[in-house]
């Protein structure tokens, strides 16, 4: 089934010959030398890079062929349409408890290692030691080699990237911070998508959140484990982390709470959800704060495991536009105070399609439903519109497809 929509990822591959046709590599490495020298330099010498170090740090680098999500000029490429034949990526593949626990157990043995540094930086920003450690372990193994140079791989993205738009912002900030001397350009290590140093920042992010947390003079998120993890606390409290609430928890939903009840735009306060009968999974008394709203989370809909988050889950998720990104944090968070695994279970794998999905979404969308676009993913939108339209047509409201709803659909 081939579909025309707007906005598809354009999956690139290159055909093996022209990719190895080394006059036309050639000839696109002398239009980026070309690059370099006009467009690329008129924009950093805007942002305040001096001649000097624009040609000292530019000077030898050269396009890498290697990256991600290339679309080099003028080369046939062959587009696919958007994965719909691949499967929809459940939660459940997501929240791997292999990954969680390795990750839980050597992110204790850190907490324990930078235990003083990491007071000091929860008394600043007050951000909990456990959330930090949570998103170092989750970017970057904990401060793991990077494989890419940074100035390399964003010049390499901003001239034939498939996102080059945004790239053309980046190689300034890059080059700015060069000239700042911070780190040398040579040890500016980063992703293939030019995501930088322990905590995985854009260069126009590093200007906004990275700081000097060990007191050398230099914001250094590549070597100084002390700046990592202060500009982690930084970039969440800088994005409205508030130290008074936890991301959220795990809760017992009462079936008298339908799942179509969830979502961002259905905040309630905490005291509300206690007295409809919501019940922490751990027994513990539910946090009843005054003027707190909680947001019900259901990622696997009726069937999985329910969350009740705050407004910090949110904050979460501004690291990584992901609820389940969001949820992998909080929940690695509170495995690093010992709790445990998830309580409820996450539903094995379906086996749908994406364009199963997005064939539901396309139904429900011509009923009226808002399932926030017709993507093949499961958002909150879409979950709270099949609840809706199960309701509607008698059945019990799960909130998440299967098998039997897409059998359904005319
Ligand atoms: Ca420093």
């Amino acid at each position: 089934m081939r579909l025309a929509v707007a906005g598809l990822l354009a999956l690139v591959t290159f055909a093996t010959a022209a990719a190895a046709d080394t006059p036309y590599r050639q000839r696109v490495e002398g239009d980026f030398q070309a690059w370099l020298a006009t467009e690329a330099y008129a924009a950093a010498s805007a942002a305040g890079v001096s001649r000097r170090v624009f040609e000292t740090t530019l000077a030898g680098v050269t396009l890498d062929w290697d990256l991600s999500d290339l679309q080099p000029p003028g080369v046939e490429v062959e587009r696919r349409e958007f994965p719909w034949q691949a499967e929809f990526r459940n939660p459940a593949g997501y929240f791997s408890e292999k990954r969680l626990n390795d990750l839980a157990v050597h992110g204790r043995r850190h907490l324990k290692r930078w235990q003083d540094t990491l007071a000091a930086i929860e008394a600043r920003y007050g951000v909990p030691a456990e959330t930090i450690v949570a998103i170092w372990g989750r970017e970057s193994s904990f401060g793991m080699r990077l494989p890419e140079n940074a100035i390399r791989a964003i010049a390499t993205q901003a001239f034939m990237g498939r996102r080059s738009k945004m790239y053309r912002a980046e190689l300034p900030a890059a080059l700015k911070i060069v000239q700042d001397g911070d780190i040398a350009a040579s040890a500016m290590m980063s992703s293939w998508a030019g995501a930088m140093g322990q905590p995985q920042f854009l260069p126009t992010l590093y200007h906004h959140y990275a700081v000097d947390f060990d007191g050398d003079g230099r914001r250094d998120i590549w070597n100084s484990v002390p700046d990592s993890l202060a500009s982690i606390a930084n970039f969440l409290r800088s994005e409205g982390w508030r130290p008074e609430r936890g991301w959220g928890l795990e809760v017992r939903l009462p079936t008298t709470i339908a799942c179509t009840a969830a979502g961002p735009e259905q905040g309630r306060p905490m005291a509300d959800w206690a007295a409809a009968g919501v019940t922490p999974v751990d027994g513990s008394p539910f946090p009843v704060r005054p003027g707190r709203d909680g947001f019900l989370f259901l990622p696997a809909g009726r069937a999985g495991p329910a969350f009740i988050v705050t407004e910090n889950f949110y904050t979460l998720k501004r690291y990584n536009f992901s609820d389940n990104y969001a949820l992998y944090i909080g929940h690695l968070s509170d495995r690093l105070k010992n709790a445990g695994a998830f309580a409820g279970g996450w539903r094995a794998e379906t086996g749908l399609t994406r364009g199963d999905v997005r064939r539901l979404q396309e139904h429900l969308e011509t009923l009226g439903y808002d399932v926030g676009g017709a993507d093949g993913l499961v958002g909150f939108k879409t979950r709270i519109a099949i609840g809706a339209w199960q309701i509607a047509t008698g059945r019990a409201p799960t909130c998440f497809p299967d098998r039997a709803l897409i059998a359904s659909v005319p």
